[in-house]
């Protein structure tokens, strides 16, 4: 799979190149490093195949490893949700599944070796006074009043942390480097605090726990990483990575390359955001075919290679930007218009009555399934006297652009004859109810001998042998392309990003397996939800057929 796929080059496929050819490095280990507090979304399928496919491509290993040191927001849910949304971009991780928690022991060991050697201290000051400390991004901090407090007492009052006789907020360990930096992050940061909280994997061992920075880069050094790969954010907090690395006594010296991340229209790629709308149910769910999660984009009828693709189209720089959701969406129909099987299906049903058609009669005619791959085989669909297509497919009158059914003019039915309109019923709100038409049963498969021409092709279906199906349309989440943006993000939702129809489609579709994915001719890419059963079927539509995006954003 993913090994066929012509990766370009980037920056950091630059640095590797140079690193491997300078002798710096003699084989390349990347990690992909989660944290289970959220589902996946598509910006992190970005770091996935940045990671997976640079180990892939240099014949290195790729880790995956959740970095667990915020036990009160992480979940084993989480944890089985990213692995198989890893797994289902077709990525294997190197070895076991690890956990930055399997490292705690060693952890702490290099915590207390800072301290043995002066560079780290307990910090009694509350938090509001650290705080205070740390100064501004235009005023120096000042030294904390326990930084020069012996290596002796701070040994003792770290295994007392240990033992939990501090309480949360009493105190906290802290690097002591250098209260002026001009770096934030290097000013005496903090590197354990005390939480009595229950971990996922560790039980109840510890009520200590590292913070991300120190824990990150001893990680990475333990699993010999050679290339740490991160967005932008932790630019600065690089300085902090190598300070620890320099000064603990570890073999390896991983290095870290930021890029930008993934920023996509019309949609939220935060977690936090993205919880909120789980939790205050904005969506059904984190598998919401309109969340741009992993799981929701899946349902939503995305195959791995697709968004693999996209992660190919969007690349690797380190200038931040907005992807137009047009560029995902390509990816897609791009793929399913070579794949998708067609069906037809009639989203708005209009009735079509054939007055010269048999009554009872049905007919079985064959119908390709796809105009362009015979080797995709054809399947039956039933024609008969009563037809549904789709509403804007008629008009009573119409000027020479409408290629579709209007009185006294001909059309071709998709896969089928040629139908002429003759007339139509109405209601009393002069709605079209019923349109009564003339077929020419010599234009099966063929053109007639007059050399009549068709105004253009409509699909329908036969209406005593229609299923009913319930079809969900989705529409973008938000209403401004960067919702983000907004103080109030979800005041953007946008109403109809999901509209539900009832259609009427062809019964070969009761075959369909869950998730498959079909084009109904001229109306999308549809795929069966999970919803889906055999009392009723539930297609989700993936995409339109065009791209209807650059449109509607003007
Ligand atoms: P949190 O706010 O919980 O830290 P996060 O988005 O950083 O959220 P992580 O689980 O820490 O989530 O991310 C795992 C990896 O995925 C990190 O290396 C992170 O840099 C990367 N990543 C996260 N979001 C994006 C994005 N939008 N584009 C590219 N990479 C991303
Ligand atoms: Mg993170």
């Amino acid at each position: 799979m993913a090994e066929t796929e012509h990766r370009p080059s980037n920056f950091i496929r630059q640095i590797i190149d140079k690193d491997l050819s300078s002798g710096l490095h003699q084989n390349v280990a990347t990690r992909f490093p989660p944290e289970p507090n959220g589902y996946l979304h598509i910006g992190h399928a970005k770091s996935i195949c940045l990671n997976f496919g640079i180990a892939q491509d240099y014949k290195g290993t790729c880790n995956l490893r959740f970095d667990d040191t915020n036990p009160e927001k992480e979940d084993i849910d989480y944890v089985n949700s990213i692995k198989e949304d890893v797994t289902w971009l077709g990525f294997d991780w190197h070895g076991e599944t690890r956990y930055s928690s399997n490292y705690f022991d060693q952890l702490h060991g290099y915590a207390v070796e800072l301290i043995e050697k002066g560079l780290a201290y307990v910090d009694f000051s509350s938090q509001e006074a650290v705080r205070e400390m740390r100064g501004t991004l235009t005023a120096p901090g000042k030294n904390s009043p326990y930084r020069d407090t012996s290596i002796e007492e701070n040994l003792s009052h770290f295994a007392k942390m240990k033992a939990g006789e501090y309480q949360e907020g009493e105190c906290s360990l802290r690097a002591k480097i250098d209260m002026s930096s001009s770096f934030m992050c290097m000013r005496d940061p903090i590197i354990y605090r005390v939480k009595f909280a229950h971990h996922h994997q560790t039980g109840d061992k510890w009520c200590i726990y590292p913070m991300y920075d120190f824990t990150h880069c001893i990680s990475d050094a333990i699993e010999g990483i050679t290339h740490s790969l991160c967005t932008l954010e932790f630019q600065d907090n690089r300085r902090l990575y190598d300070w620890v690395i320099d000064n603990i006594s570890i073999e390896c010296t991983p290095r870290q390359y930021e890029f930008s991340r993934l920023n996509l229209e019309y949609t939220v790629l935060s977690k936090r955001k993205l919880i909120q709308l789980v939790e205050d149910n904005i969506v059904s769910g984190w598998n919401d075919p309109r969340m741009p999660t992993i799981a929701g984009i899946r349902r939503r009828g995305y195959t791995p290679s697709a968004m693999r693709e996209f992660c190919l189209r969007i690349g690797v720089t380190k200038m931040d930007n907005l992807v137009e959701m047009s560029m995902l969406e390509a990816c897609i129909r791009d793929e399913l218009n070579v794949s998708a099987e067609r069906r037809m299906a009639v989203l708005e049903p209009l009735k079509v009555v054939i007055e010269n058609y048999e009554e009872g009669k049905t007919e079985w005619l064959d119908a390709p399934n796809h105009p362009s791959d015979e080797t995709m085989g054809t399947r039956k669909v039933p024609f008969s006297k009563e037809l549904w297509i789709e509403k804007e497919d008629f008009r009573e009158s119409a000027n020479k652009k409408f290629k579709r059914l209007v009185i006294d003019k001909e059309v071709r039915l998709r896969n089928a004859y040629f139908l002429k309109a003759n007339r139509c019923d109405k209601d009393e709100q002069g709605e079209v109810t019923t349109v009564y038409c003339t077929y020419d049963p010599d234009t099966l498969g063929k053109d007639p001998s007059d050399g009549r021409k068709a105004k253009g092709v409509i699909h329908w279906v036969s209406a005593e042998h229609a299923v009913e199906a319930e079809v969900r349309l989705y529409d973008r989440l938000f209403t401004v392309p960067n919702p983000a943006a907004e103080e109030d993000f979800a005041a953007t939702i946008n109403p109809e990003s999901l509209v539900i129809k009832t259609a009427f489609v062809e019964p070969s579709l009761r075959e369909a397996n869950l998730h498959q994915a079909f084009q109904f001719e001229r109306t999308g890419y549809f795929c069966i939800d999970d919803d889906s059963s055999s009392a009723q079927l539930v297609f989700n539509r993936t995409v339109g057929l065009r791209d209807t995006w650059a449109k509607q954003g003007q």
